[in-house]
């Protein structure tokens, strides 16, 4: 029976892939509610930020992911209402603070000597990696999310159980199968459990493109990412619990959603591939690629990464950080290229009369180029007007990355 009559995860999703109803679900706001819903009397999705699972049996639990730590007393009350006294184990999909982030207290809150977090491997490093980039950490996250001031834990709860490939957890008559593999990080773990019938895929879905290209983050694998979401295709299950978003219910839309996600990712990475090969720059590359129509589904939208940024991260991950653009190797200071242009309009104000021709046009991108640099030398005179341009850029863009950092430019 469901605890919770009024909150059914799998009819949002329904509607979702009706095209009938979607908002952006990699927003913060997705934590601010928690809701669990009963699957079986032994297994619960828990809406969040950052969602998690729950197996139970008797009074003992088991946790998918922790949630982020913000909203880790609403998923502590949740779980006891719902029965659960003790946690066996939680289970890390990776180590992102938003899945993370709750397990100290949670760990707090279920005391006992038998509770073991287990992760892959790559999670320890991961988070020998934010310890050296606490302040990076925190700025990134106030740009993308539009968060007051910078956001970043600087204590992380390290796994007791690590593994590298595949791990198998039995958990009372559940037998839970975690596997290994690279997308949105090198340290991911999706599982599989038969008994359920369930998949619980982390962030490999998250109900938006794939973030594979997050501009300001370490290295994401889009073929990776698009090969395992084929791999997980063949488990043909009938519930996914997702990342972040709605659980999903149907063997077929499972089934469909994931090779299609699956053959965006494959796509993406094999004609950048080819373009690379053939010598085209980044830019280039960037110009002549769009997504084909077969991928225009309501799950694939770029609501949180884009597009063009998937590009990016095809091109670092095979090619380093040359753009192929050699003006840009050793480019001059901003400072440096913004009195270049001054000089060549003959003068800042005949400049300032350029730029609003060009936004006239709606040539917003053009004049952005030219404002960057320009601002580095007059930042009171075109302030207005650097404003008015990265206003507009925000307001074009679906992409909550994108969004951010235009917002995060605007000075007021
Ligand atoms: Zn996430």
């Amino acid at each position: 029976m469901n605890i919770d009559n009024t909150y059914d995860p799998t009819n949002i999703s329904k509607k979702y892939l009706s095209g009938e109803k979607f908002t952006n679900q990699v927003s913060i706001e997705q934590g601010f509610s928690v809701e669990l819903y009963e699957v079986s009397e032994k297994l619960a999705f828990i809406k969040n930020f950052g969602n998690v699972a729950a197996f139970k049996e008797g009074s003992k639990g088991l946790l998918i992911d922790t949630g982020m730590g913000v909203s880790s007393n609403q998923v502590i009350n949740k779980l006891k209402e719902w029965g659960v006294d003790e946690i066996e184990y939680i289970i890390y999909t990776h180590g992102h603070v938003d899945h993370v982030g709750g397990a100290d207290l949670i760990v707090n809150a279920f005391k006992n000597d038998f509770l073991k977090i287990v992760s892959h491997e790559k999670v320890v490093e991961r988070f020998n990696r934010y310890k050296k980039t606490i302040g990076y950490n925190g700025i990134i996250n106030q740009r993308q999310f539009g968060l007051p001031a910078p956001v970043f834990p600087s204590e992380f709860k390290y796994p007791d159980i690590t593994y590298s490939d595949t791990y198998e957890i039995n958990f009372h008559d559940s037998v839970i199968k975690l596997i290994h593999g690279k997308g949105e990080t090198d340290d991911a773990t999706y599982l599989y459990s038969e008994k359920e019938d369930a998949i619980f895929t982390g962030d490999f879905f998250i109900w938006s493109l794939p973030n594979a290209g997050n501009p300001s983050k370490a290295q994401r694998y889009v073929g990776s990412w698009g090969e395992v979401l084929r791999d997980m295709s063949q488990y043909n299950v009938e519930y996914l619990f997702p990342g972040h978003g709605p659980l999903i219910q149907g063997k077929k839309t499972i089934r469909e959603i994931l090779v299609n996600t699956s053959n965006c990712l494959l796509w993406i990475e094999e004609n950048v591939l080819k373009l690379m090969n053939e010598g085209n720059s980044l830019r280039d590359i960037q110009k002549k690629i769009s997504l084909p129509v077969e991928f225009n589904q309501p799950y694939l939208v770029s609501s949180y990464d884009d597009f063009t940024f998937l590009i990016n991260s095809v091109w670092r991950q095979y090619g380093g950080w040359y753009s192929g653009i050699p003006s840009e190797l050793k480019p001059p200071s901003l400072f440096e290229i913004g009195n270049a242009y001054i000089d060549m309009a003959g003068g800042k104000e005949n400049l300032l009369l350029f730029l609003e021709s060009l936004l006239a046009e709606k040539k917003y991108k053009e004049a952005s180029v030219i404002i960057d640099a320009i601002s580095a030398v007059e930042p009171d005179f075109y302030r207005d007007l650097k404003n008015l341009i990265y206003s507009f850029l925000a307001d074009q863009e679906p992409s909550l990355m994108a969004k951010g950092i235009y917002n995060f430019n605007i000075d007021t």
